[in-house]
């Protein structure tokens, strides 16, 4: 999976929501990939454009039908791939296994999930450094970052409980 370069690195104006170069340029690049530019992939990159945070798949699927009921899920999955591919969205996986696509270029990260309130938090590469050094220290297991997802209780809950 391919690393994206940090917030901060970023040249402004960059990102999925501002209409961007990365986004101008989509039509051409699925192009490249032998996808056709079709007013249903149009429907799911103009979702995703104002879509910010986590979504899952069949979110994504749902909000293309409202706009254009032709949408099939599998055009929506397999465009999903190709700008993945691209490096224009990322996905993750929820504390269920399902899918979740971030939609901005962010930088790698994992997380938190607390099973009592659902809430979800990230953890950046400097936070999980020492559990990833672990697992490759003493496993020589290399952690897919942004596929870490723990499960837990948060602060607030624990001093609820
Ligand atoms: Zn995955
Ligand atoms: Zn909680
Ligand atoms: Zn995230």
């Amino acid at each position: 999976m391919r690393q994206q370069p940090a917030e901060a690195a970023r040249p402004r104006g960059h990102d999925l929501s501002s209409g961007s170069d990365s986004w101008a340029s989509i039509r051409d690049r699925l192009h490249e990939r032998g996808l056709r530019w079709t007013p249903q992939r149009r429907t799911l990159v103009d979702v995703l454009a104002r879509t910010s945070g986590h979504v899952t798949g069949a979110e994504l699927v749902e909000q293309c039908r409202a706009l254009d009921p032709t949408t099939t899920p599998s055009t929506v999955y397999r465009t999903l791939d190709v700008l993945e591919d691209l490096g224009l969205i990322r996905h993750h996986h929820g504390v269920d296994g399902r899918e979740e696509f971030h939609v901005q270029p962010i930088a790698e990260h994992g997380h938190l999930h607390c099973r009592a309130c659902g809430g979800t938090w990230e953890i950046g590469p400097a936070e999980a450094a020492t559990l990833l050094r672990a697992m490759e220290g003493e496993r020589g297991f290399t952690v897919d970052l942004s596929h870490l997802t723990m499960s837990g209780l948060c602060r607030d809950c624990r001093s609820a409980d």
